[in-house]
C-alpha cells in the first residue's frame, strides 16, 4: 500500500504550471454573459479584445494551483509574465478565479480574497467605467489590501482591521513587496500610491 504522504509529495512534484492565453472560448464565453459581460450584444470591449489566461500560483498554503483570469489582450503577454515570476518566487495568492465564480459581483469576490482582472462594471459611487472594465486593471489578494475611497469607506467594509498599512501582516503589498515591482516594471500604476483614495490591491495600465 502507498503512503497518502508519498502520493502527496508525487502530486506535487508532478504539478504542471502552466501560463496560457487564448482567445475567449466559448464556454467562457457563456459564463461571462449576464454576468461580468453584458447578457446581449457587445460592451465598450469586444470579446475579441479580451484573452482567457490559465495562470498557476501558490496559494496561501504553498500549494501550487492553476487558477482563470480574463484581461484586456494589450496586457495578456505582461501578466503571463508576471505571474510566472510570482509562481517561480512562491509568491502566496489566495485565489485566481472568474468573477463569474461570484454571480460577477465584486463585492464577493474582494470578500473571498479572490485575485481578478476583468469585470465590466463603474467605479462605485462614481459612475464611470473601471479599469476593470477594459480588462486593464488586476486586483491581487484584496482583502488584506482593501480599496480605501477618497471619503474613507473601506471595500471590502469587512477589510477594515488591514486598513493601518503601518501594521505589519503577511500578504500585505507595499512598495516594496514583490508583486508591487514586477507590475511597476511592467508599466503598471499601483492604486496604492495615489493621494485621495488608496487602493492597495489594484494595478492598472
Ligand atoms: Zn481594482
Amino acid at each position: 500500500m502507498v503512503g497518502l504522504a508519498f502520493i502527496g509529495a508525487l502530486l506535487l512534484s508532478t504539478f504542471q504550471p502552466v501560463f496560457t492565453a487564448e482567445k475567449i472560448p466559448p464556454r467562457v464565453e457563456a459564463r461571462m454573459r449576464g454576468s461580468s459581460y453584458p447578457e446581449e450584444g457587445t460592451a465598450a470591449v469586444s470579446l475579441d479584445e479580451l484573452r482567457y489566461l490559465r495562470l498557476s500560483y501558490y496559494d496561501f498554503n504553498g500549494v501550487p494551483q492553476t487558477g482563470e483570469m480574463v484581461c484586456n489582450a494589450a496586457i495578456a503577454q505582461d501578466l503571463l509574465e508576471i505571474f510566472e515570476a510570482l509562481f517561480e518566487a512562491r509568491y502566496p495568492i489566495r485565489s485566481i478565479r472568474l468573477v463569474d465564480d461570484f454571480g460577477g459581483s465584486d463585492d464577493a469576490s474582494m470578500l473571498a480574497d479572490n485575485t481578478s482582472c476583468f469585470n465590466y462594471r463603474v467605479v462605485p459611487g462614481q459612475g464611470h467605467l473601471s479599469r476593470h472594465a477594459l480588462g486593464l486593471a488586476v486586483d491581487v489578494n484584496p482583502f488584506e489590501n482593501p480599496y480605501i475611497d477618497a471619503r474613507g469607506v473601506v471595500r471590502p467594509p469587512e477589510a477594515a482591521e488591514y486598513v493601518d498599512r503601518t501594521r505589519d501582516f503577511p500578504h500585505k503589498i507595499d512598495r516594496e513587496d514583490l508583486c508591487c515591482r514586477l507590475f511597476r516594471s511592467h508599466g503598471f500604476i499601483w492604486g496604492g500610491g495615489w493621494a485621495r483614495s488608496r487602493d492597495y490591491q489594484h494595478f492598472q495600465k
